[in-house]
């Protein structure tokens, strides 16, 4: 589950390339769909945001606002339930530490 800003990386992931290949840390587990969003949109969203030196009101509430800023760096949403039928597969690569956010 990812959500994008421009969806360049999320839409890469489910046409086009014949293999994409997931480098992932342990904490980006999740036990549910609604953890995968709350987690992204708490955690990975004002971290990245704090990186690009963008500032969507949820970096200064603390939590999402479901704004409509410009800055709005959620976007794009995209679920992957299975392997697409024609141009892409997936190797996924779990590594035992936190990496990234
Ligand atoms: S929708 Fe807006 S407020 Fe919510 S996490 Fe995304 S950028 Fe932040």
């Amino acid at each position: 589950m990812n959500i994008d800003g421009s969806g360049n990386r999320v839409n890469a992931m489910t046409f086009g390339p014949r293999k994409a290949i997931v480098v992932a840390g342990v904490n980006k587990i999740v036990p549910d769909l609604e953890s995968a969003i709350r987690r992204i949109k708490e955690i990975a969203v004002p971290m990245n945001c704090k990186r690009l030196n963008y500032s969507p009101p949820c970096m200064a509430a603390g939590k999402c606002v479901d704004c409509r800023v410009p800055q709005r760096a959620c976007r794009i949403t995209s679920i992957i339930e299975w392997r697409p039928p024609f141009f892409s597969d997936y190797l996924v690569i779990l590594v035992g530490e936190n990496l990234g956010f």
